[in-house]
């Protein structure tokens, strides 16, 4: 609680002051006699006094789109998807393996086929899109290999926002022991049939949102990727087509292995959220600068950790966010670092605790042990938790108003104030200003700017890391920005 330490407000509330900003004019008036002067300046500067930064918010729209999602459906996705054999990005993807419901083909053509009928539920909100290139021969692609994203868009109702997007993901494909193996069973129900689903899911209860009237004015993409196991090969080609077409892509929530093995020492209270610190896309200069700024801990990945932890302080999904600050596991990777690598927000949302007897597997028993990734060992309550926090923070940030542009923190002169500037955002009728200790895992506090992009606060920018996010009438908070020092 470093603000408690270094706040000049504090030290003014704790002297004794009386004022407050809600009472009405004349009462102040009469006030300033009986009260310290700085104090009064610095109330009438200041507005109230700071609020908790934990404070949650509802919007009850959102929280009755996530109790839509479904154990049911999504046990439904996911034996549908195991009973396509072998997903893997090298199996059968020819016209007769698609007729016979077997390989990485029927998978992605079901997949398609799934998203063409949330749209026609819907009365056509989703455009069903593929993204589809050959992957040259590479360490764990043997020959040419077709590979196809297979995604829905839901587009944005406010045309001065919809080039922002949110997005989901979890990759199809499956492996078993052997990654050049493309026949024998490969089920992949939590790696990542699971993911899948929950990309699925998104898109069938946001879908039905809309259909009920909720508006999103940013656009929002469920995506489902192939060619993880062999390289992240399809997420790396979805990232570099977002980065080269200059989407305004500001969050990627990636999915795998999030079916809550049914193993004694799982956790199902948690989802655990991968964050990268120092991002992967930063030039030398860039790293040079976080290095001055203490910035380690606020890359625009970490950020939506954090919007992630509000998220799951504000809605009840089942599931509570458990951040880790870092990249990935140990020796596993995954698609969120595609994005990552182009520069975008992205976190991998991932079960607690992990069974390697149910992944990577060939399905058989040894010694009493039964190996293989089988529904039967993942908890479809879990997966449906999991997408309601999923599609919470989708909704969450598609309805929030964009986050504020260049936002700067004045460093010109040596003083204990701190003064901030930003420029409008799209659909804000507010901005708020958080901070946090240095040390502090997570925002502290936060002060409302009602009118105008600039603030000045009475806390010490050498002792705080601060954020500015956007605000709308409905109390939609966009993803907070780091300031960026300018002298
Ligand atoms: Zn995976």
């Amino acid at each position: 609680m470093a603000y408690q330490e270094n706040s000049e407000i504090t030290k003014s509330f704790r002297s004794g002051c009386l004022c407050t900003s809600l009472v009405a004019a004349l009462v102040l008036a009469l006030l300033v006699a009986s009260c310290a002067s700085p104090c009064l300046a610095q109330e009438m500067a200041q507005g109230p006094a700071p609020r908790l930064a934990s404070d949650p918010h509802v919007d009850s729209h959102v929280a009755e789109a996530i109790r839509q999602a479904s154990a049911d459906h999504i046990r439904q996705t996911i034996e549908k998807l195991v009973s396509f054999q072998n997903r893997s990005t090298i199996s059968a993807q020819d016209d007769a393996s698609i007729k016979a419901g077997k390989g990485i083909g029927a998978a992605r053509e079901w997949i398609k086929a799934e998203f063409e009928r949330y749209s026609k539920d819907c009365g056509g909100c989703l455009e069903v899109k593929t993204d589809t290139f050959t992957e040259q021969p590479a360490d764990r692609i043997p020959k040419p290999t077709e590979i196809t994203n297979v995604y829905a868009v839901l587009r944005g109702t406010d045309p001065k926002q919809a080039n922002r997007i949110v997005l989901v993901t979890g990759h199809y494909d499956s492996r078993n022991s052997d990654t050049f193996n493309g026949t024998d069973p490969a089920p992949g129900a939590n790696d990542d049939g699971s993911g899948t689903a929950v990309s699925l899911e998104c898109a069938r209860v946001l879908s039905k949102a809309v259909l009920n009237k909720v508006k999103f004015p940013a656009t929002i993409i469920f995506l489902t990727v192939a060619g993880e196991e062999q390289g992240l090969n399809g997420s790396k080609h979805f990232a570099q087509m977002a980065k080269q077409q200059g989407w305004k892509l500001e969050a990627v929530l990636n999915n795998d292995i999030v079916g809550g093995d049914r193993s004694p020492q799982q956790d199902a209270s948690v989802v655990r959220v991968f964050s990268e610190g120092l991002p992967a896309a930063a030039s030398e200069s860039e790293i040079r600068r976080i290095r001055m700024l203490g910035g380690e801990s606020d890359s625009i990945s970490r950020e939506l950790a954090r919007y992630i932890a509000d998220v799951g302080r504000s809605y009840d999904a089942g599931v509570k966010p458990l951040l880790i600050f870092r990249l990935d596991r140990f020796l596993r990777g995954g698609d969120h670092y595609s994005f990552n690598q182009q520069g975008f927000a992205a976190v991998r949302f991932t079960e607690f605790r992990e069974d390697y007897n149910h992944q990577h597997q060939n399905v058989r028993s040894e010694n009493g042990i039964e190996y293989g990734d089988l529904p039967k060992f993942v908890d479809f309550d879990y997966v449906a938790h999991v997408a309601r926090l999923n599609a919470a923070t989708l909704a969450s940030l598609a309805s929030a108003p964009a986050p504020p542009a260049t936002v700067r923190m004045l460093t010109k002169n040596l003083e204990n104030d701190t003064t901030l500037t930003w420029e409008p955002s799209a659909g804000a009728t507010a901005y708020e200003v958080i901070w946090r200790s240095t040390n502090a895992a997570d925002w502290e506090y936060v002060q409302t700017v009602s009118s105008g992009t600039r603030a000045t606060l009475k806390v010490s920018k050498d002792n705080v890391i601060f954020g500015v996010r956007a605000v709308d009438t409905g109390g939609h908070r966009s993803l907070p920005v780091a300031p960026e020092p300018e002298r």
